[in-house]
């Protein structure tokens, strides 16, 4: 199907068919976690009929899969487990078996339904969520590796190098899956812990991949070292960065650097998934400085912008917390997942200015809800910091096993200026006098500040520090300046 050049109306029209099909077909007979929920509400999913119907139904969070004592695989409850006697009654399924033999169905039963792969969250302090998938989903994870290669704007001449660390993460297998269904040598290095930086740096020489693949501090590093080794890289014109939040400057950086390298126009593609979604989505190429917005698969999935505080749906283009419900999906599915993600931008239905292309993206800065304050350092004017990139530094330096960042008032006076603590606990045998100048000297270069003070703690402390307020919510940011 061309899936990126149809017409808004009938992009809805599938959504609408596919999601009706999917809660009525899959989700209200064989998800045990949204059949209790529907019966608890008194939802019955057959008048759920259309994508605004979706709002009849309550979201899901990150909270009700999380393991409690009662129940230590929660996450189970999220797996689609069929019952095959109310399957093998379908008038298709009937059909099917008269034309193929019974066995064949069973077969294919067990491709559609049986878990046979996992991604799991990355959780730092809070406990990793399997999410499971079966050869259906897989496909669904080739489908949407394809489409991202696409949009990227490769082709399946070109070679990539994929530095994404190797582990049960999305990234990585996200890549894979996209080079195997395009049809496009992409070879995976696992990142700097499989292969060190030296490893990674020869792969790309051996390879000469035109396009450079993996999380955007990792990626950094590699072109800084491969720079300042003299190595030359002209083949290379594209960058796409995942995991973590790509800054403009760090974006910037690398083509500078590349093109020192000898590479002539390059571009950086950004993407956005999570492994509750089991798929991620790109941008496409722009001039530098610009940004397409991530650009979504209509028929795959539905990303909601919600009001955090209200829970109320926003119209298009307005800003709000994504929300995402599959449309087509076996193993580990959840409805209306709140991601937690802000979107400045919300999602537009307006055809890309870029690519033409009229799917719906997801535009303008994604970030954790409120994770950026003004901050008074200086008598005069604020400054505005944005703690999502903070927390990417602080969780990308190995050397640091838990952090909290704490406002304060100088002198506890609330008249007189803002001030950044950082609380570290280091990691077993860190050096911590070279540690708190390896955190300055990256503070001063990623977010162009630094911390007031460094303040070491040991890890049972920090522990104590970060579950300060409550016992849910990790705190990594403690604003304990006086309220007005
Ligand atoms: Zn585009």
């Amino acid at each position: 199907m061309k899936w990126d050049h149809l017409s808004v109306a009938e992009q809805r029209r599938v959504q609408n068919e596919k999601l009706h099909q999917f809660l009525t077909e899959v989700i209200a007979p064989f998800s045990p976690y949204y059949k209790r929920v529907f019966a608890e509400h008194k939802i019955d999913p057959r008048r759920i009929k259309t994508v605004t119907d979706l709002r009849h139904l309550p979201f899901t969070s990150k909270a009700d899969l999380l393991p409690t004592s009662e129940q230590p695989e929660k996450f189970r409850e999220f797996i689609i487990t069929p019952d095959i006697s109310v399957l093998k009654h379908r008038p298709r399924v009937v059909a099917e078996a008269l034309l193929r033999g019974r066995s064949a169905v069973e077969r294919r039963f067990e491709r559609e339904y049986r878990p046979i792969f996992l991604t799991a969250t990355t959780g730092r302090s809070s406990m990793p969520v399997a999410f499971a998938y079966t050869d259906y989903d897989m496909r669904n994870l080739r489908t949407a590796g394809a489409r991202l290669i696409q949009t990227f704007g490769a082709t399946t001449k070109m070679r990539g190098v994929n530095m994404f660390p190797y582990a049960p993460h999305l990234a990585f297998w996200q890549v894979i899956f996209a080079g195997l269904e395009f049809g496009m040598l992409l070879v995976s290095s696992g990142g700097g812990k499989v292969m060190g930086t030296d490893g990674n740096i020869s792969v790309i020489e051996k390879i000469k991949p035109e396009a450079i693949i993996g999380i955007p501090t990792f990626v950094y590093h590699v072109i800084r070292e491969a720079h300042a080794q003299g190595r030359k890289w002209p083949q290379v014109c594209k960058i796409v960065l995942g995991g973590e939040k790509s800054p403009p400057g760090i974006r910037r950086k690398m083509v500078a650097m590349l093109q020192d390298m000898g590479a002539g126009e390059v571009r950086v593609c950004g993407t956005y998934g999570f492994t509750e979604a089991r798929m991620a989505w790109g941008e496409c190429p722009t001039p530098p400085g610009e940004y397409s917005g991530y650009h979504l698969f209509p028929d795959l999935g539905i990303l909601e912008v919600i009001d955090p505080e209200t829970g109320e749906v926003q119209g298009e283009g307005k800003a709000g917390e994504l929300v995402y419900t599959p449309l087509d999906a076996r193993g580990t599915v959840v409805l209306r997942y709140r991601t937690g993600d802000y979107v400045d931008g919300g999602v537009t239905w307006e055809p890309c200015p870029y690519c033409g292309r009229t799917v719906p993206r997801v535009v303008g800065k994604i970030g954790r809800q409120s994770s950026t304050k003004e901050l008074q350092f200086g008598k005069l004017k604020g400054t505005l910091v944005n703690f999502d990139s903070i927390q990417q530094l602080l969780d990308d330096t190995a050397e640091i096993g838990e952090w909290q960042l704490e406002i304060r008032k100088a002198h506890d006076d609330p008249h007189d200026v803002d001030e950044l603590i950082l609380h570290v606990a280091p990691d077993n045998g860190a050096n911590i006098e070279q540690l708190k100048e390896k955190i300055r000297n990256r503070f001063q270069t990623e977010i162009e500040l630094t911390p007031n003070r460094i303040e070491v703690h040991t890890l049972d402390d920090m522990l104590k520090r970060i579950k300060l307020e409550s016992s849910l919510k990790e705190v990594r940011v403690l604003d304990a300046r006086p309220k007005e």
